[in-house]
């Protein structure tokens, strides 16, 4: 599973060979159009390997002469590229992305870092290896409050996940979440987002089914132990005493809470009820966690 760090890192080597490549063919334009350009530019090149020489052997009249001739063949080009209205900078390498400097990160205007739009396929690549691959058309854009009736409560949830999800916790609040709603109140679209928005933050994050747990590979497995954000949906009590996912589900909480990593556990059923039924690993953990849910659970 590779981070979206890691995945616009290693774009860098392709931006640079894109720069390099524009770069070249934009000398290679003016050249063409500009041929006493070409000269002097060719001109200026002997000069300073012959200063170059003339250095080595500690020849200072040489080099002053050097010198001043490169000043005036310096002077002819200025002239040459204002006359033509030739871009001064069309032998240097220019950033593909104004926004972001080629950097594939920048800083949005409440002050987030986040990944710069020019790196959408890396973005789209990340979710996919991040347990999303089945849901690339779910948008934080897209969420509505007012979808299925309590717009302040729905509104009020999303907040209290992504301020989860960011780490900004209350001192001594548990790194556990459940986040309880009942079925088909669009409980999946907002997990998927809210994992989708920790990538966008620069985050490693993964999203999971409960289920699934139990026949996920041993190194995925030990990535989502450690990485920043994690969210499990579907989220049962019968799931957890069938397959070994209460074992898995166990060592997972119990790693990441080592380290004060937060992960959401998504389930339909209310707190309590879970508390009551579930492996009895996992009710310990359960008992102290934080919990977002709508009324009455
Ligand atoms: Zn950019």
């Amino acid at each position: 599973m590779k981070t979206i760090k890691e995945l616009i890192r290693e774009s860098l080597t392709e931006v640079a060979a894109t720069k390099d490549i524009r770069r070249q063919d934009s000398i290679k334009r003016v050249y063409k159009q500009f041929p006493e350009l070409k000269d002097i530019d060719y001109q200026i090149l002997e000069v300073r390997n012959s200063r170059f020489i003339a250095v080595i052997d500690n020849d200072e009249r040489l080099i002053k002469r050097f010198d001043i001739a490169e000043e005036e063949l310096y002077a002819k080009r200025a002239k040459i590229i204002a006359r033509n209205n030739i871009d001064p900078e069309f032998d240097m390498e220019k950033c593909l992305c104004g926004k972001c400097n080629d950097t594939g990160f920048y800083v949005n205007s409440k002050g987030f870092l986040k990944v710069c739009p020019c790196r959408s396929k890396e973005l789209d690549d990340c979710y996919e290896h991040s347990g999303m691959a089945d849901y690339s058309s779910y948008k934080i854009e897209n969420y509505r409050a007012d979808y299925l009736g309590d717009a302040k409560k729905r509104e009020k949830t999303r907040s209290e996940l992504l301020r989860f999800m960011s780490g900004q916790n209350e001192e001594n609040e548990s790194p556990l979440c459940i986040f309880s709603a009942a079925p088909q109140t669009g409980k999946t679209f907002l997990a998927i987002v809210v994992c989708k928005t920790a990538i966008n933050l620069g985050k490693s994050a993964y999203y999971a089914k409960c289920e699934d747990l139990a026949s996920i590979g041993a190194d995925t497995l030990e990535d989502i132990k450690h990485i920043d954000f994690l969210i499990i949906d579907d989220f049962a009590d019968s799931v957890t005493l069938y397959n070994n996912v209460g074992s898995v589900l166990n060592s997972i909480l119990e790693t990441r809470a080592a380290s004060k990593l937060p992960t959401v556990l998504v389930t339909p059923f209310p707190v309590a009820e879970l508390i009551k039924k579930c492996d009895m690993r996992i009710s310990g953990k359960l008992q102290s966690a934080k919990t977002i849910s709508t009324e009455g659970r």
